[in-house]
């Protein structure tokens, strides 16, 4: 085989896994805001309940104070008992109290409510306080795991581009700008096996003229159609990373 075209499959193995663990990268931000979108819808949740818990408190605050008026109120009227000379000021006066007492039981039912309200609000906060602290805890452990991924990641692509610029410095130039055009025309995938007649990049039948060709190994031959380089199986490549396309890219793991 022509030695160039060794290196190109070589190279394309680097290629392949660079491309798959940038897709992951890629992915990672999504990730870690999927993880923590729980935890930020308690927040929020949280933070009515406390703002509605701060408008009961102020409202209990109120309706204290307006009760408290209203039994001064009542006492100020009895006091004023022994004023009384006539039986018309006295029935009055009875009625008068009546009245009053009919408003402070009315505020004292609010009180009652506002107070019940206000117990609620705080078994919903504590509860959602609860929730909200096993929510972080959750998404800071699942955080960790994905920068610890992150971090293999980097190491793992940063070791691979050391020995892809190894390798391609070993590269005709001319080859090599060849290659990385048709590898971003091709996502990565730029040199394709032949498999039982077929260009392993775009599936389609080759020519017999331009497999024996291939078969040969003695030029850069490109498919006629996705015009990815083609190579020939050698039974010494028969596990290599080269066979991989980016559909097996689960067997370039495997092969790993
Ligand atoms: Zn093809």
């Amino acid at each position: 085989m022509n030695p160039q075209l060794q290196f190109l499959i070589e190279l394309q193995k680097f290629d392949l896994r660079i491309f798959e663990i940038q897709e992951q990268q890629q992915h990672i931000p999504e990730l870690i805001k999927t993880a923590q979108a729980p935890s930020l819808e308690l927040a929020h949740r949280l933070k009515l309940i406390k703002d509605a818990g701060e408008a009961l408190t102020k409202e209990r605050r109120s309706s204290e104070q307006e009760l408290s008026v209203q039994e001064e109120h009542i006492h100020k009227i009895r006091g004023r008992l022994n004023e009384l000379k006539t039986n018309k000021e006295y029935q009055a006066h009875l009625f008068e109290i009546e009245l009053a007492r009919k408003k402070k039981d009315l505020l004292e039912e609010a009180v009652l409510s506002v107070l019940e309200r206000l117990e609620q609000n705080e078994k919903d906060a504590k509860e959602l306080e609860e929730n909200l602290r096993e929510a972080e805890e959750k998404f800071a452990r699942e955080k960790e795991q994905l920068e610890t991924q992150v971090n293999t990641l980097n190491q793992e692509l940063s070791e691979l581009e050391r020995q892809h610029q190894e390798h391609a410095r070993q590269m005709d130039a001319k080859i090599l700008a060849r290659y990385s055009k048709l590898k971003t025309a091709r996502k990565g995938f730029a040199v394709a096996q032949v498999r039982n007649g077929t260009c392993s990049g775009c599936r389609l039948q080759i020519p017999p003229q331009l497999i024996a060709e291939v078969k040969r190994g003695d030029d850069l031959l490109n498919c006629s159609y996705c015009h990815r380089i083609l190579y020939w199986e050698t039974p010494s490549d028969k596990s290599s990373w080269a066979e991989a396309t980016p559909v097996d890219l689960e067997r370039v793991d495997e092969l790993r």
